[in-house]
């Protein structure tokens, strides 16, 4: 099978190749950058709590590495395969580039649902799955991160099973791990506050304020969507529904998210949560509301349902939650959106500040993180705004169209081996 038969994979390359179209790259540096410079799949062998052995499918696939060491997370989710896998890693590479790190494309994952297995189990899968990929892993070579699935947790054992191996403590092998190890102040919620920043700065570009008239709907209330919804909830606007995989909550007047946030937190599923009127995931999406942020998982606004889609502003939280067709159909009724690779890009800018303070042992307060990741966000966004304007086009080929323009000065500089 090609990895182009794919539909997240074709997705992403499909808009590379419009965004190189409309930039009029060199279509030797597009080829370059077609298919995944690495890729390896591993058996997962693990014993069940029951005795028996269980055998799951993982990979990691490192995408571009022009710029830096590989960096993407670990996804633990049961749609993960080669071509998913190898198409997040591409979005990767082109999210560091947009922002500017001197860091390459990587992503990993496990085929499983990870809430089917006990801690234990976990733990285990966790061990076994980094000694299968500590070969082309490492903290100058590509470093993992959480992702969909995964945690705190899943680093600190990932962390401590390639330090095993290599003898001695090596922080800067992951990021996203807990502050007691190495973690940096401000990464749990990082990927969250970028969302809010993004959105602050398009209502800024559109002349607008974000109030308590401002309605926001959020897919996925979770490692993403609850930190989006605090801080646009601080910043004064209505988050009005927010959802889980048991279906979504809905109040006009605002939901309580701090009380939202500790019922889930609790291990609560949101339709049980009083004085809220359930709806569905679906019906969430279509909601007449200024912001919608989809931040659960890829794929979830396509052609289908694109033309009810409502919302003003679209932030993808998530990676790919927007098909390129869904794209297409609402940028052409004037909505606008903040493509993902900028938008949910908060979360690897403070991994590559954990990366730095563990290489240099040297840690940084939260005011600095806080600052640093906005003023990054904030460079970033305008940059794709005006590249937009610039080449009369929409924020998703302009984020593209700037992530292309570093890599190929870079790919340049660097030649292509043998020459
Ligand atoms: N998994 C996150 C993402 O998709 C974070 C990656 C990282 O921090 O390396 O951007």
């Amino acid at each position: 099978m090609s990895l182009f038969d794919a539909p997240l994979f074709k997705d992403a390359y499909e808009q590379l190749e419009d965004a190189a179209d409309v930039m009029g790259l060199d279509r030797n540096i597009l080829e370059r950058l077609k298919y995944p410079k690495r890729a390896l799949q591993v058996a997962v062998p693990i014993r069940l709590d029951d005795g028996s052995v269980r055998t799951f499918q993982g990979y990691r696939v490192q995408h571009n590495m022009t710029l830096g060491p590989g960096k993407g997370g670990i996804r633990f989710h049961p749609g993960v395969d080669l071509s998913e896998t190898a198409a997040l890693a591409m979005l990767m590479t082109f999210k560091c580039a947009l922002v500017g790190l001197p860091l390459g494309g990587a992503k990993g994952g496990i085929e499983v649902d990870p809430t089917t297995l006990s801690r234990q189990e976990l733990q285990s899968l966790t061990r076994r799955y980094c000694t299968e990929i500590s070969m082309i892993i490492g903290p100058n070579t590509d470093i993992p991160a959480p992702d969909i699935g995964t945690d705190g947790q899943t680093m600190a054992w990932f962390m401590d099973t390639y330090s095993q191996l290599k003898g001695y403590t090596i922080p800067g092998v992951v990021t996203g791990k807990p502050i007691a190890i190495g973690g940096s102040l401000g990464r749990a919620e990082s990927t969250g506050k970028g969302v809010a920043f993004c959105v602050n700065f398009a209502y800024q570009k559109l002349d607008k304020v974000i109030d308590k008239n401002t309605t926001v709907a959020i897919h996925g209330f979770g490692k993403v969507g609850v930190p989006a919804a605090e801080d646009l909830a601080a910043q004064g606007a209505r988050i009005v529904a927010i959802s889980d995989v048991s279906g979504a909550v809905y109040n006009e007047n605002g939901l309580d998210i701090e009380k939202c946030s500790q019922w889930t937190q609790s291990g609560k599923l949101l339709k049980d949560l009083d004085g809220v009127k359930l709806i569905s995931n679906e019906e969430l999406l279509e909601l007449d509301v200024d912001v919608l942020i989809p931040a659960a998982i890829d794929g979830v606004v396509t052609k289908e349902n694109a033309p009810r889609i409502k919302a003003k502003i679209i932030a993808e939280g998530a990676n790919g939650p927007l098909t390129k067709e869904a794209i297409q159909i609402i940028s052409a009724r004037g909505g606008f959106i903040i493509p993902d690779i900028l938008c949910n890009a908060g979360g690897v800018i403070v991994s590559y500040f954990e990366w730095v303070q563990g290489l240099q042992n040297f840690f940084w307060d939260l005011d600095q993180i806080n600052s640093k990741l906005h003023d990054i966000l904030k460079d970033s966004f305008d940059n794709v705004f005006e590249t937009a304007t610039k080449y009369n086009t929409d924020m998703k080929k302009a984020a593209f169209i700037v992530a292309l323009a570093r890599i190929e000065r870079a790919m340049r500089l660097r030649g292509l081996f043998p020459a």
